[in-house]
């Protein structure tokens, strides 16, 4: 593959009520970028459809971290690697399990959001997103553990960086595609929007003030950003 000819389209564009996926091409091999919920499922094989592709023509996954906004149609990708960080599977997964605990989730949820009571409204939101997540979540939709690929080992393809962004939760990667002056960067939710970060309703940062230095960090690199909810935009 030539290093730096992937292009990069929406697949579903990000907004307050889904996450951003992309669709990833460099001559005929076609990566996804983050899958997206259940309900849009549709959506998401009828974007494929509309540049003439079917799921099978897809010949890997990669996950920006593991919310239940972005990982649940991993599973209409089977058998293709998943290329993710092994430490942010393990935190989502050990998150969705311990909130499942009924009686105990507001002190377990602590341990993966330290910083919940900085936060006036938190425990509200919290409780509110915990609903949501549980509805969706099933590990089965995030792919078969053989498909994992963990970056923390293996490279991306070429042509595609990652760029650590752990503010959002522990092992967040935007991915950089290109390695010219003006890359194209797919922030995952290291950046959610342009200008209406507050209007997102998400989890609270793992590390506000990590998550603050990745958004600069992103809008730094002076190129064409992708945020993780909302339209790309040009930074610089
Ligand atoms: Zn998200």
């Amino acid at each position: 593959m030539a290093a730096t000819s992937w292009k990069t389209e929406l697949l579903l564009a990000g907004s307050w009520r889904g996450a951003t996926s992309v669709l990833l091409t460099n001559g005929n091999h076609h990566l996804v970028v983050d899958s997206g919920m259940p309900h849009e499922a549709p959506l998401l094989i009828k974007a494929l459809e509309q540049r003439g592709l079917k799921p099978q023509d897809i010949e890997g996954l990669i996950c920006t971290h593991f919310h239940v906004d972005h990982v649940l149609n991993n599973s209409l990708f089977p058998h293709i690697p998943i290329y993710a960080s092994q430490q942010a599977h393990d935190w989502a997964c050990s998150l969705y399990s311990d909130l499942a605990d009924d009686l105990h989730w507001e002190k377990l949820v602590l341990k993966y959001y330290p910083e919940t009571f900085d936060y006036e409204r938190a425990r509200a939101l919290m409780g509110k997103l915990r609903k949501l997540g549980l509805r969706m979540w099933h590990p089965q939709r995030i792919g078969t553990p053989e498909q994992f690929v963990w970056i923390e080992n293996r490279p991306l393809p070429e042509g595609l960086g990652v760029h650590v962004t752990s503010g959002h939760v522990p092992g967040h990667v935007s991915v950089v595609v290109g390695n010219g002056a003006e890359p194209t960067v797919i922030a995952g939710d290291a950046l959610l929007s342009r200008d209406r970060e507050d209007q997102i309703l998400t989890m609270i940062p793992y590390n506000r003030d990590q998550f603050r230095r990745d958004r600069e960090g992103i809008l730094a690199m002076r190129g064409r950003i992708l945020p993780g909810h909302d339209r790309p935009f040009v930074s610089g």
